[in-house]
């Protein structure tokens, strides 16, 4: 009988003992195999029935059990696509919707993009004859502003509804309203934790007070609860003795003693974003130079969103025999995608995570310690195919007494200007009246409206303004970046802003600075403007076109080919979209005013000027006054012009702002007069 014994006792996590060994095998069996083996096929016809009978269904299952790739094709099988509708499955990440509906294809024996097919922001695998559709929960959200009621839906699955991502939250919400006018419409809650209660009270109590239940009397309003038994083996926890100051060497090290200790299995290792990943594997692959022995059969692979489809596709494939893979991961190996193979796991206990302080109206990425639950699911990644071991880099003392039990979700540690707008383009005015799964903070809503007013995106009445409203609504962006490129069409320069926009929608256009820093910034100063990043960019895109786009010439100046490559495909996209909602195409050449004008007409809620009295490089924030400084990689690091407008801030030791543009100072008045006012010499806020 499969059981949860806390992991407290003699530090051994026992995640389910269902398992039959026989089963484990895997890499050889035909697909068709693969797929019955999986512990979901247990309940195929249980989930069909349920989904048949109930308006609501939420799975329960460890990761790997097969929900996301196997439930879709039951559905599929079962003949919910007939008929010319479909199945949609999304998820919170981009990377995983690929990998995804790529496995899912495979399974099927079709070509992606046909009857499975994928749509992520500004790109779109699907066709007419699409059967199942696995698309990020942001996506589904902008089909709802076209098809409110997503008709061409008979199933939705809403997949890692335990990350609680700010997009999931508002879809539930929202769905829960699409299922009052279309009863026939079935969703599929899944998530790889017990969290699922929550759920279910909350897909049930307005139901019945709603009287749903006269529209298809044969339906059950009750959301219907499955669990699916897992088949994990004992994975066995290892806590450091003392505190480790250097998660990334500590995480190294472990790789190396486990190589030389330890049987085969491939280790999979949890850091925190691109730049920690990339030192890791920067520091593995030195040790395979240095010290062939301690490292030998040793294959390093990164594992992060913003890969490349070949480098992704390395990750899933099989293990060489004698070889030993070790990936190094951001937390979307937690519980969105599944690695085979692996047996032993390397916890740093941090996670990138977004937190938003409505006090500052300040918005960054932080490293900041995962919670309990994310720590027993990661500990459960060494449990797939035999039983594995947890190597925790922190001690049992601060996972009993100090790890937070669950992680707090995103909508109440996120900047609500998208969320906001999106509601009201749908129609929900009483935004903080809406049917939340949990509820954002008034103080962050109120920030949000305050900015989209000052943005002339809300009229008095908090309703969208025709055109412009309605028009950044439509922009699937920033509404920030939205209203800058919708303003540069008076300003005559949407070229030039359409480049900025697509830059800012990738992470980095430059090839990642760990060991050669000194060479980036040679390469950045080719490019620099005084002006800011934000028309060091336009540089950047000018050389790119003229070099013919050749990787040849990003791999001399330290680009990231792949990003641009990118860049180019969304400025299309965005330029379509722009052109559709009558914005002229037309260039500025070198007149750089009008575009940083543009810029602050998007930006100018994050005016920030320098203090000037530090000497220090120290800013204000003009909203909030809060200290921030120019992040190191800006190429006005430094230089410190006055008044500055910046996209957004990193915090480390301190907040820093990338990507930044010089203002003049008056503009704020003259493009923002509900925000600022001047009487004195410099802008300040009414
Ligand atoms: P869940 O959604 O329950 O976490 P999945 O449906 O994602 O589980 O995965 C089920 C199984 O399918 C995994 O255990 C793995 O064996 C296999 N699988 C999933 N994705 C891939 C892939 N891209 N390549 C190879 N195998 C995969
Ligand atoms: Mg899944």
């Amino acid at each position: 009988k499969p059981r949860l014994i806390d992991d407290e006792e003699g530090g051994v996590l026992f995640l389910t003992a269902s398992a039959s060994s026989s089963s484990s095998g895997y890499g050889f069996a035909s697909i068709e195999k693969q797929r019955q083996r999986l512990p979901v096929y247990k309940y195929r016809t249980a989930i069909l029935y349920l989904v048949e009978t109930h308006a609501t269904t939420i799975v329960v299952g460890e990761t790997g059990s097969g929900k996301t790739t196997q439930i879709p094709q039951y559905l599929k099988e079962a003949g919910w696509a007939d008929g010319g509708r479909v199945i949609a499955c999304t998820q919170p990440r981009r990377l995983a919707v690929q990998a995804v509906a790529s496995r899912v294809a495979e399974e099927m024996g079709v070509k992606l993009g046909e009857e499975v097919g994928y749509t992520i922001r500004f790109e779109d695998a699907t066709s007419t004859g699409t059967l199942i559709k696995f698309l990020t929960d942001g996506v589904l959200l902008r089909e709802m502003m076209d098809d409110p009621l997503l008709t061409k839906y008979s199933v939705i699955m809403v997949d890692e509804a335990h990350e609680r991502s700010i997009s999931t939250d508002i879809l539930l919400g929202l769905l829960k309203k699409i299922q009052r006018r279309r009863p026939e419409l079935r969703l599929i809650i899944s998530s790889a934790t017990i969290e699922a209660k929550s759920m279910s009270a909350f897909f049930q109590t307005s139901r019945r007070r709603r009287g749903l239940q006269d529209a298809e009397p044969a339906l059950a309003m009750e959301p219907a609860i499955l669990s699916v038994e897992g088949r994990g083996f004992n994975v066995q926890i290892h806590y450091v003795e003392d505190p480790v100051s250097d998660y990334i060497q500590a995480a190294v090290s472990t790789v190396l003693l486990i190589h030389d200790k330890e049987p085969f299995g491939d280790i999979l290792v949890f850091l925190t974003g691109q730049e920690d990943i990339e030192a890791a594997v920067k520091l593995l692959t030195e040790e395979a130079r240095d010290n062939r022995k301690s490292s030998s059969g040793l294959i390093v692979l990164p594992l992060y969103s913003g890969l490349s489809r070949a480098e992704q596709e390395l990750i899933f494939s099989p293990t060489p025999r004698g070889k030993r893979k070790v990936v190094i991961s951001t937390n979307i190996a937690e519980t969105s995608l599944t690695l085979e193979g692996v047996v032993y796991v390397i916890d740093s206990g941090f996670s990138k995570q977004r937190f938003y302080n409505p006090v500052s109206d300040i918005e960054n990425l932080v490293v900041a310690p995962i919670s309990k639950a994310s720590a027993r699911q990661r500990a459960g990644r060494a449990g797939r195919v035999r039983p594995g071991k947890c190597y925790r880099l922190y001690t049992e003392e601060y996972f009993v007494n100090e790890m937070a039990t669950e992680g707090i979700p995103e909508i109440q540690r996120s900047n609500l200007v998208s969320c906001v707008i999106q509601l009201k383009a749908l129609g929900i005015d009483n935004i903080l009246g809406f049917d939340w799964p949990a509820s954002p903070s008034p103080e962050s809503m109120i920030r949000a409206l305050e900015v989209l007013y000052s943005l002339g995106v809300l009229d008095d009445d908090a309703k969208l303004t025709a055109p412009l409203g309605f028009q950044v609504a439509e922009i699937p962006l920033d509404p920030m970046i939205s209203k800058m490129i919708l303003s540069s069409n008076q300003l005559g320069c949407s070229e030039e802003v359409l480049t900025i926009a697509a830059v800012l929608s990738i992470q980095s256009i430059w090839v990642s600075s760990r060991g050669i820093q000194k060479e980036l910034d040679e390469a950045e100063l080719r490019f620099a403007a005084a002006e800011g990043d934000l028309v060091t960019f336009l540089n950047v895109y000018k050389g790119f076109l003229q070099s013919g786009k050749s990787s040849q010439w990003c791999h001399k100046n330290y680009i990231n080919y792949h990003a641009m490559k990118k860049v180019v495909d969304i400025r299309e996209q965005l330029r379509r979209i722009a052109q559709r909602l009558g914005v002229t195409l037309k260039s500025c050449d070198k007149d750089m005013q009008v575009v940083r004008k543009a810029v602050t007409t998007g930006f100018f809620a994050n005016a920030c000027r320098l203090e000037p009295f530090t000497h220090n490089g120290m800013y204000k924030t003009v909203r909030t006054s809060q200290e921030v400084y120019i992040h190191p990689s800006s190429v006005l690091f430094r230089v410190n012009p006055k008044w500055i407008v910046y996209h957004s801030i990193v915090s480390t030791d301190r907040q820093y702002m990338r990507n930044v543009a010089t203002i003049e100072p008056s503009w704020l008045r003259e493009v923002a007069p509900h925000f600022y006012r001047q009487d004195g010499p410099d802008p300040m806020l009414h």
